[in-house]
């Protein structure tokens, strides 16, 4: 046996929505719905006038608590050269204590400040340079030269050494050169990609399928999250069991709703296997009534209205 659940009518909807929307912002409804010269009055806004079509939904939900566990162990490690350090985004949890990691907006792991480090360049040995023969001298330090001297009377031609210190390496004979590894840095610097220190929290997630498929999804989840008593729908401890009670308890059924259905289903069981996560609540499954408005000047928007005729909450984008 089941049990059919009483959907709302569409003037309490409209009613509920009106309410509300008047206690939101009165100067917009009064422009949207009201009369030049004529007072503005709240009970000539009727559904008949405004809503142009309905539709009849249904959205399915249940909530799960899933525990998050430490962020994927391991670490990679960068070597870079010194000017490349400061293109990296570091960050830094010293002190910090543990994130939360629904809050946490980065990747998972990201690169550590307090793991940067100096490593002494290995092809220069930490110096800087690379010591070479002096190309000019060939390694001598000198630079020789041969003066042809004219000799006495008959000017007989004699040749004279003439050596001076090489200018290109100071006399000493070698060069000094930039590393090409480190580009003269004397050190690489190494750091570390680590993982965020993530808390290990647990925390309920709500989960909604809709067949109106609206912009609201996420709020209703969360709505349905805090305050499940204010809203009524009909439970099941099982998937099997709502399935195939789906539309007697609706008294309705088309095919968003059965793509719905299957949605919600795979969701489900995705859960079930998840051993990371657990089913904390019975499956509900709400009746929606969809309702499409037009104002007075034009202006289109819908209503939402999710539960029983006991029960419901609205949602809007007036
Ligand atoms: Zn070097
Ligand atoms: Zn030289």
């Amino acid at each position: 046996m089941s049990v059919r659940i009483k959907t709302p009518n569409l003037d309490e909807i409209f009613e509920k929505w009106k309410q509300k929307a008047v206690r939101t912002d009165k100067k917009k409804m009064e422009k949207q719905f009201g009369t030049k010269g004529a007072v503005f009055s709240l009970d000539a806004v009727s559904a008949a006038e405004y809503v142009k079509d309905t539709m009849k939904e249904a959205a399915i939900y249940f909530a799960v608590k899933k525990s998050l566990g430490p962020a994927p162990k391991g670490k990679e490690e960068n070597l870079v050269l010194a000017p490349k350090v400061s293109r990296e985004q570091y960050y830094s949890f010293k002190g910090a204590g543990n994130i939360n990691k629904e809050n946490w907006k980065s990747n998972d792991m990201v690169p550590h400040y307090e793991s940067i480090q100096a490593v002494p360049c290995k092809n220069c040995k930490g110096k800087g340079y690379m010591e070479n023969k002096c190309k000019t001298c060939k390694g001598t330090g000198k630079i020789e030269e041969t003066l042809t001297v004219l000799v006495g009377e008959e000017q007989k031609k004699e040749k004279k050494i003439f050596s001076y210190p090489c200018g290109a390496c100071y006399g000493t004979g070698n060069r000094q050169e930039p590393c090409k590894e480190c580009g003269g840095h004397k050190n690489m610097y190494k750091y570390e990609v680590l993982p965020v220190p993530f808390k290990t929290v647990i925390t309920g997630v709500p989960i909604l399928h809709s067949s109106a498929q609206t912009r609201y999804e996420k709020q209703i989840g969360d709505d349905l999250h805090k305050m499940i008593e204010d809203v009524e729908g009909i439970r099941f401890s099982d998937f099997k069991e709502l399935e195939s009670k789906v539309e007697p308890s609706l008294g309705y059924m088309n095919k968003n709703i059965s793509k719905t259905v299957g949605a919600a289903r795979s969701d489900y069981r995705t859960y079930e296997k998840d051993k990371d996560a657990q089913i904390t609540s019975q499956i509900y499954l709400f009746p929606m009534i969809q309702m499409f408005c037009e104002t007075k000047r034009g202006s289109k928007f819908e209503i939402y209205s999710l539960g029983s005729g006991n029960k419901f909450m609205i949602y809007s984008n007036f």
